[in-house]
């Protein structure tokens, strides 16, 4: 449906932009695009909707190649961050405005502007001006006006994040609404993980310019591809690690029991857990029975409601956990099938 091939476009000064990148989305997909702010997202966005050309690599919509098709000959719905309405047009006038470039007549114009409006949830608002709305009232009508012409693609830069918390996940909703009952490719793009994690289909993860790993929101989280990755989506415990045999790894802290079998003798690892899947252990339970028993002393305690975050000291080393127990914590153990090994990083 989407195609990026070996997509190259640095700016002037050679620090920014993208470099080599490949990328599929399906019809009726929703890829999500994280990454830190600079990480060439936008950029990526910029390209496919044709406000500027690769300098190598080729952009495919549909099996065609549009390089040197003009913007507003890709039929792509486009929603950004400012929702750049018409402020002097009504939001029904507003969201009939793509037919009108398209020649479409008055009255079809309005009847499908109001079928619009009313998937977004904004029927009772046609005849009002932009500024009367909220924020949330105004991204639903950028919305409905990406939506009113059927593009072939839907793609949204950051657009739910100058929306408040409630707004933002109610926004999340309506939008994988409208999408898969569209059925219509979309590029998600977003620095909120979660928001990813709730909404996409696949992520695909960006990192000064390129892309390091495209994967389900599952597998993203329990595969990550490396370090900066691990970091990147949710928490991660990660130290340093040498393998010893297909079964254990030595960290500073001391041995942990794992499959390490895809990795050689004397290799040197990130060894990473996720904070939820450490275990604290009761004052009844037996830690001879625990795999990786580590006792250390609490040096964080935070209570966020439905978890609650802890750092324990363990000969030196700092590991974090998260869990609903509310005893005592000094005593953890860490799974087996919780850890993952991954590659060095040289950065
Ligand atoms: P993101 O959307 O992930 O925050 P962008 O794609 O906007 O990142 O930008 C990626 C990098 O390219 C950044 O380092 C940014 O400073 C640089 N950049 C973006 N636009 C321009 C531009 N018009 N001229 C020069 N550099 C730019
Ligand atoms: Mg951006």
């Amino acid at each position: 449906m989407i195609r990026f091939e070996n997509v190259t476009y640095r700016y002037g000064d050679g620090e920014g932009g993208i470099s080599n990148v490949n990328l599929r989305v399906e019809k009726g997909e929703l890829l999500a695009v994280i990454g830190p702010s600079g990480s060439g997202k936008s950029t990526l966005l910029k390209l496919l909707a044709g406000f500027m050309e690769p300098q190598s690599g080729s952009i495919w919509i549909e099996g065609k190649d549009v390089s040197g098709v003009a913007a507003r000959h890709r039929d792509l719905g486009i929603v950004f961050q400012s929702y750049a309405l018409f402020p002097h047009m009504t939001v029904l006038e507003n969201v009939a405005y793509p037919l009108r470039l398209r020649g479409v007549d008055r009255a079809e114009r309005f009847e499908r502007a109001s079928k619009a409006l009313g998937e977004v949830g904004l029927s009772s608002a046609t005849d009002r001006l932009p500024a009367t709305l909220s924020g949330g009232q105004q991204q639903r009508v950028a919305l409905a006006r990406a939506l009113v012409y059927q593009p072939k693609a839907l793609l949204l830069d950051e657009p739910l994040s100058a929306l408040d918390a409630s707004l933002r996940t109610e926004m999340r909703d309506l939008i994988t609404h409208v999408q898969r009952t569209a059925q219509i490719a979309t590029i998600h793009v977003t620095h909120d993980q979660e928001e990813a994690l709730s909404m996409a289909d696949r992520i695909a993860v960006v990192h000064r310019g390129e892309i390091l790993q495209v994967a389900s929101p599952k597998d993203l989280y329990d595969k990550p591809f490396n370090a900066t990755v691990a970091a990147f989506v949710g928490k991660a415990n990660l130290w340093i690690g040498d393998v010893m045999s297909s079964t254990c790894v030595r960290t500073e802290f001391g041995d942990i029991a794992c499959d390490a079998s895809d990795w050689g003798i004397g290799d040197r690892v990130n060894v990473m857990v996720r904070p939820e899947a450490i275990m604290p252990l009761t004052a009844d339970q037996n830690p001879e029975q625990a795999p990786n028993y580590f006792n250390g002393t609490l040096v964080q305690d935070r209570f966020l409601g439905a978890v609650r975050r802890y750092d324990l000291s363990v000969a030196g080393c700092v590991i974090t956990g998260e869990t609903g127990y509310r005893g005592s914590l000094s005593r953890i153990s860490i799974p087996f099938d919780s850890v993952r090994l991954l590659p060095l990083q040289d950065d």
